[in-house]
C-alpha cells in the first residue's frame, strides 16, 4: 500500500505543550529526525520539489533549517549556506535584527556566501510569525541574490507569519500545517 506522506510525517512531530514558555505549543521535529523513513520522505518531498528548480544554494536558518537544507542541498548537489544567529560566523557578514513578542533577534550570513544573481531556496524547520524568514529573504536579497522560495516542514498559518512572506513577495512551501 502506498505511503500517505504527509499524515505520516505529521503523525512524526510531537507537539509539546507549554514550551519554552506558557502557551506556546511547540512542534518538535526530532522523533520524524530519528526515525530513519520517516527523514527519507522528508527529505524525498523537497527533492521532488526543488529537483527541476535547481536552486544554485540552499540557505538554512539556524538551527534546524541546517539539519534538512543540508541534506537536501547534498541531493540537489549543490552548495549549502548557514544563516546564523549573531556571534557565530567568523568572516564578514550581513546582519537582519527582527522584532519578537519580547525584545529582537539578530541573524548573519557570510558576505561571500551567495553571488549577485544566484537563485537561493531558503529552508527552516517551521514557520511561526514569518519573523525569521523574512529576515533571511533580506539578507539574502541585499547579497543580490532571487530567493525562490521559502520552504518548511511546517506553518502555523493562524501566527499570519507565512501570508505576511507571501505579501512581502516570497513564494512560500510546506508540508503540514498546524492550528
Ligand atoms: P518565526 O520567526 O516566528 O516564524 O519563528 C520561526 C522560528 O522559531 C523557527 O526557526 C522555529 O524553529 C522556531 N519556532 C517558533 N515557534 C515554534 C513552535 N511553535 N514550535 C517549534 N519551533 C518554533
Amino acid at each position: 500500500q502506498a505511503l500517505d506522506a504527509i499524515p505520516f510525517l505529521r503523525q512524526q512531530i510531537r507537539t509539546v505543550a507549554d514550551w519554552p514558555e506558557p502557551g506556546v505549543q511547540f512542534r518538535d521535529i526530532t522523533p520524524l529526525l530519528a526515525n530513519p523513513r520517516a527523514f527519507r520522505v522528508l527529505i524525498d518531498q523537497f527533492v521532488h520539489r526543488y529537483f527541476d528548480a535547481r536552486p544554485d544554494a540552499i540557505a538554512g536558518l539556524d538551527a534546524r533549517g541546517f539539519i534538512i537544507g543540508s541534506v537536501l542541498a547534498y541531493e540537489l548537489n549543490v552548495g549549502f549556506v548557514p544563516i546564523r544567529k549573531q556571534g557565530k560566523l567568523p568572516f564578514t557578514t550581513v546582519q537582519e535584527t527582527y522584532e519578537l513578542e519580547y525584545g529582537s533577534a539578530t541573524v548573519e550570513m557570510h558576505t561571500d556566501a551567495v553571488k549577485a544573481g544566484d537563485r537561493v531556496l531558503l529552508i527552516d524547520d517551521l514557520i511561526a510569525t514569518g519573523g525569521t524568514m523574512m529576515a533571511g529573504k533580506r539578507l539574502l536579497e541585499r547579497l543580490g541574490a532571487t530567493v525562490i522560495e521559502g520552504a518548511a516542514i511546517v506553518d502555523l498559518p493562524e501566527l499570519g507569519g507565512s501570508a505576511k512572506l507571501r505579501a512581502a513577495g516570497l513564494k512560500v512551501f510546506s508540508l503540514v500545517d498546524f492550528d
